[in-house]
């Protein structure tokens, strides 16, 4: 069964907790206080619900999409956040944690950053609510995705390349909690999916759970037989399955299979990692046999992450929900095939999740599926371009 909050220690079955260095328990202790307070409260959740409604544009819409399930014979739904403010589910999270560091009287915010969606949603965040922010992003990011780079910017945000590791999302994750060691007085970290020390992946889950309660009041009680998102750190998928988990609908969560899970060359914590311990939590992740933490691969820079969410990790566990793969080939055949029956260009990270209905069409044939679309393709474009040259 789901839980609906952690335990005291911030567990999720055994999944989850607090690993995190002395000097962040207070403000760990701090945040959760602020969270759980506000988040009771009619004064946080009116002021989130407002904003979400008429500055992101939520409810976002569901669209039936007509032509890929006449292709594919199976019933396609999507969960448009593709067309919140910013192009993706990231805003929702971002509002919602900038808003709380402005009540904790923080006066920046720092992000960390893989497609460049989180930090452009925080730097969004920080500028309509007056906050100072700075974004880490690995340096083979900033080159995959100049135009968030140059959107960051150009809202006031300070970019800064982290040149450690691989140069991406997670040691953009590592560099961004050492910042945050060193000015939690004056500072609140911005995680931008489910995972770190409790209470973020609670937290995170909480601002993101709109996304699947919508969905559920626009289906007017007709539940899908399947419920589809991409997985990275999990924000988006989590967000659509917890409203719908214990309902009915078989839960499916799509990891990156980069260039294929034998080549050793994905982002695919839950299917091939074990259990361990990164950026502050118990979860599934991607490392060697004496805990080296494995560098991840994906097409998409935003499922290109060796860990996941300990609730995903729990729900795998319990068997709540089920997570498969998709290779970047897929993705891309599939981001194609989405744009020519829609005319609607997902981002890489979503498309991952329709190559799986691709794959598994004759299986699902006559069913229907709703389809967390995650974000839009546009901050892709360029990449794909330079690929094909
Ligand atoms: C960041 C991102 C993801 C991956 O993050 P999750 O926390 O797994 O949702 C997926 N899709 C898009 C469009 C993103 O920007």
């Amino acid at each position: 069964m789901k839980l609906e909050r952690p335990d005291d220690r911030g567990r999720f079955g055994e999944f989850g907790g607090r690993f995190a260095p002395e000097t962040l328990i207070p403000a760990l202790d701090e945040l959760a206080e602020a969270f759980e307070r506000s988040w009771s409260g009619d004064r946080f959740v009116g002021e989130y619900q407002r904003v979400l409604r008429d500055y992101v544009g939520r409810p976002t819409p569901l669209h039936e999409a007509g032509r890929l399930s006449e292709r594919l014979g199976v019933r396609i739904l999507l969960k448009r956040e593709d067309l919140a403010h910013t192009g993706a589910h990231k805003i929702n999270n971002a509002i919602g944690q900038v808003m709380l560091a402005r009540d904790m009287g923080k006066p920046r915010v720092i992000a960390e950053t893989g497609a460049g969606q989180h930090g452009v949603a925080t730097a969004t965040a920080a500028a309509y609510f007056g906050l100072k922010c700075d974004v880490y992003m690995g340096e083979v990011d900033i080159d995959r995705q100049a135009l968030n780079v140059h959107r960051m910017g150009m809202l006031g945000a300070r970019v800064s390349p982290v040149t450690s590791g691989a140069g991406t999302l997670k040691d953009a994750v590592s560099e961004a909690m050492r910042d945050w060691v060193r000015t939690v007085e004056t500072t609140h970290y911005v995680i931008g999916s489910v995972v770190g020390p409790h209470p973020f992946p609670w937290m995170v889950r909480e601002f993101q759970k709109v996304i699947g309660e919508e969905a559920l009041e626009q289906l007017e009680g007709r539940l899908p037989d399947y419920v589809v998102a991409c997985v990275g750190g999990g924000s988006n998928a989590i967000g659509i399955f917890y409203p719908f988990a214990g309902l009915g609908p078989q839960l499916i969560g799509v990891e990156a299979a980069g260039l294929g899970i034998e080549s050793g060359q994905h982002g695919a914590s839950i299917g091939a990692g074990t259990p361990g311990i990164l950026h502050g939590t118990r979860t599934y992740l991607l490392q060697d046999d004496e805990g080296q933490v494995l560098e991840a691969h994906s097409i998409s820079a935003g499922l290109d992450y060796p860990g996941v969410g300990p609730e995903h990790a729990f729900f795998a566990e319990s068997g709540i929900a089920r997570y498969e793969s998709a290779t970047d080939t897929e993705a891309l055949a599939a981001m194609e095939l989405l744009a020519r029956t829609e005319g609607i260009i997902p981002a890489l990270e979503s498309a991952h999740a329709i190559a799986w209905i691709i794959r598994e069409a004759e299986a699902l044939a006559g069913r229907t599926v709703l389809v967390n679309l995650s974000g839009r393709g546009d901050k892709d474009v360029e990449q794909l371009a330079r690929m094909t040259q």
